[in-house]
């Protein structure tokens, strides 16, 4: 039998690449550039609260990671190193290899380093800590939108809340549907050089984890002002448009997409379309920020909708799956 420290040596320790120590020792050591912040995140993923306890551990490590550098993706920080704490109910090698092989080659795509963690036995839950670095004082942040900028998204929004209603037996997708919208769901792919490329381009920015209406709501409530977007400009999953009825649910309340939702003067449009195209991310107008507080959006009439959908709120109602 495998102990905690032959697990931690088989699956999780590499050779040190820019950390100064890594994995082994009582802490990392690590030496953050001159002139740069640390930005740093932690996100937990709970069994039966975040995902399935059979699903595919490659997947989970895959997502694991992703999230967290879809954080820092929003705050426009580059990743740098992160930090792994699992509770596993036993020492299962085939779901630690795959869990492994998940997470550390997205790291090794992003250029992240894994420096340390904790290993220990418990009810199976993922914990990752993340660290990046983003130049003094320029980090893209909930509290700076300001009314007259545009509001963007990034991507295609609601693939992967359609894919999850798929699971859950709501919702029939086809084979090929249910298999890119299950792929948005399990795999997203965190939007860290468009990130990257909107710091002295937007004021704000927020990772859509919840939601565009609930994620959009945290930069409405920081920044203590109001937004109008128009339904039709949302981009939605290509899966989701013949589904009118599930907009509403999937791309507007529906979470898990990873996208970037961020606020930017009118007079950067041309800019953010040539860096977004610069990172082959496709990027969509969306709407505006105004004086008045709330958010309202409109439909084609320009009448505005009754918004009876939230995001996800883990101590709040859960996500109502109705549409319009
Ligand atoms: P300590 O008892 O000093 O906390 P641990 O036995 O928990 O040390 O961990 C030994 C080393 O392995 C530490 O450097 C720790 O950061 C690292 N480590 C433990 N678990 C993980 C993990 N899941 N991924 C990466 N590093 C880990
Ligand atoms: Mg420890």
């Amino acid at each position: 039998m495998a102990s905690e420290f032959d697990l931690i040596a088989r699956y999780f320790t590499r050779p040190a690449r820019t950390a100064a120590l890594g994995v082994g020792d009582d802490a990392a050591l690590l030496r953050p550039t001159p002139g740069m912040e640390l930005a740093i995140s932690a996100d937990m993923l709970v069994s039966g609260q975040h995902f399935f306890p059979d699903d595919d551990p490659e997947k989970l490590g895959h997502k694991a990671l992703a999230v967290n550098l879809s954080d820092l993706a929003a705050m426009a920080a580059l990743p740098r190193w992160v930090l792994l704490s699992l509770a596993l109910p036993t020492a299962d090698e085939a779901w630690l290899a795959g869990f492994s092989r998940g997470f550390l080659s997205l790291a090794e795509a992003f250029g992240v380093e894994l420096v340390g963690g904790d290993t220990t036995r418990g009810p199976l839950n993922i914990s990752v800590t993340i660290l990046g670095e983003v130049e003094v004082g320029r980090a893209l942040r909930r509290d700076a939108a300001q009314v007259g900028d545009d509001i963007w998204v990034s991507g295609e929004l609601g693939g992967a809340a359609l894919g999850l209603q798929h699971l859950l037996g709501q919702t029939r997708l086809s084979g090929p549907a249910a298999a890119a919208c299950l792929s948005r769901l399990h795999e997203p792919i965190p939007r860290v050089a468009l990130g990257r490329e909107l710091l002295g381009l937007a004021h704000a920015a927020i990772d859509i984890s919840d939601g565009l209406l609930a994620d959009l709501g945290h930069i409405l409530e920081h920044s203590q002002i109001g937004a109008r977007i128009d339904l039709a400009a949302v981009p939605t999953a290509p899966d989701l448009q013949q589904l009118p009825n599930l907009i509403g649910a999937c791309a507007l309340a529906g979470g898990d997409d990873y996208e970037l939702c961020f606020s930017a003067p009118a007079n950067h449009r041309n800019r953010i379309l040539a860096a977004a195209d610069a990172v082959s991310t496709r990027v969509t107008r969306i709407g505006v920020m105004v004086p008045d507080r709330g958010l309202k959006v409109l439909d084609e009439q320009g009448n505005s909708l009754a918004l009876p959908l939230t995001g996800y709120d883990h101590f709040g109602i859960s996500q109502p799956a109705m549409g319009w």
